[in-house]
């Protein structure tokens, strides 16, 4: 089995770059993370931090559909239930 397909040319990013990573990471440690899940399939599709704003085009991992969230709008919907 061959898995040549599946990799990805990658290049390290420039050091400005760099910078800015270490910096979002550290800016979201002390934040809330929330999973929003795929409409479509209940998949974990991806996460927002306490200072997420706006809208967020996603594509699902699992399913391939992409939607747009509005992560203000979906914060004041918050779920009492969660199943698991
Ligand atoms: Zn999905």
């Amino acid at each position: 089995m061959s898995r040549v397909r599946h990799e990805l040319k990658t290049s390290e990013p420039s050091q400005e770059m760099l910078d800015k990573i270490v910096r979002a990471r550290e800016a979201i440690a002390n934040q809330e993370a929330r999973y929003i899940k795929c409409p479509y399939c209940r998949h974990n599709s991806f996460v927002v931090y306490g200072d997420t704003k706006g809208h967020v085009q996603s594509k699902c991992s699992k399913c391939g559909r992409i939607t747009v969230f509005d992560v203000l709008n979906m914060r004041r919907v918050r779920r009492r239930h969660f199943s698991i």
